[in-house]
């Protein structure tokens, strides 16, 4: 489903990311661990083109994104192709950003309409499915600044998911949140997981990753260190691993 090949980054004379390759396959749900500064925020960026890299290939659905030539620069789809290719992706920060201006229905809706052109009545009898997926059933015609940080966060993973993705990315999705919201939005997550849609989660919910992920990967200083099963990261005896999750208790 996406494919990340040697891809580099640097700020300034700053090497954020190093030769950092990954794939996600359909379905999978794919956790991201490391220390603060490791690269993580930045790998997500680069891979949802929001960021662009310096070095490296991206390939979503074995149609070519950015590729790298000999000379060293980089070549980009065609607009057409890149908004195609845009389309199957959707992200979940940790501040929301949320429209302020708009009803908890429009944000949902707004998009696919105006965007994706889609049917409004079907939008709309979509957004509400979704929003009863999310336990907000009785929030539709709410502002974002009349709900809480948990309630914000479902209405964005609302957002993401109208746009009917193959695959999520989630940069820290709790980490605004107190302890009692973050529960709420990681219990919305992992019920998503029956929806088969890929997901890429930037965590430092060490238990939840261990839960909710088919693979889970560890980055450090810009390099993934190491990645496979929950169980076979949270029990490496990779020294560089231990430390990390040694501080997660
Ligand atoms: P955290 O867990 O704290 O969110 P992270 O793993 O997401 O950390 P990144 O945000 O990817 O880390 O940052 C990696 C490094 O790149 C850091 O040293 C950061 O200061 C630097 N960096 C990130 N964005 C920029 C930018 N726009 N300009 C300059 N440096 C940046
Ligand atoms: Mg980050």
């Amino acid at each position: 489903l996406l494919e990340l090949n040697h891809v580099e980054k640097s700020f300034g004379d700053l090497p954020v990311l190093k030769d950092i390759s990954m794939s996600v396959e359909d379905g999978e749900i794919v956790s991201i661990i490391g220390p603060s500064g490791s690269g993580k925020s930045t790998l997500l960026r680069c891979a949802t083109m929001l960021e662009t890299m310096d070095r490296g290939e991206i390939i979503y659905l074995g149609k070519k994104a950015v590729w790298g030539n000999e000379n060293g620069s980089l070549s980009y789809a065609a607009s057409g192709e890149l908004k195609e290719i845009r389309s199957q992706y959707g992200l979940v920060f940790q501040n929301f950003n949320l429209f302020p201006h708009f009803s908890v229905l429009k944000n949902i809706t707004d998009a696919p309409i105006r965007v994706q052109k889609r049917n409004k009545d079907e939008v709309y009898r979509e957004a509400r499915e979704l929003l009863k997926k999310m336990g907000l059933e009785d929030k539709e015609n709410a502002y974002p600044c009349q709900l809480s940080g948990g309630q914000c966060q479902r209405v964005a993973i609302a957002r993401a998911l109208a746009l009917k993705p193959r695959i999520l990315f989630f940069d820290e999705p709790t980490s605004a949140l107190d302890p009692e919201l973050t529960g709420e939005v990681l219990k919305v997550i992992r019920s998503l997981a029956d929806l088969h849609i890929a997901m890429v989660i930037v965590t430092h919910e060490m238990a939840f990753a261990k839960d909710i992920s088919h693979r889970v990967i560890f980055m450090a200083g810009g390099v993934i260190v190491e990645e496979g099963t929950p169980e076979a990261v949270f029990a490496s005896d990779n020294e560089r691993t231990q430390n990390f999750l040694g501080r997660y208790g």
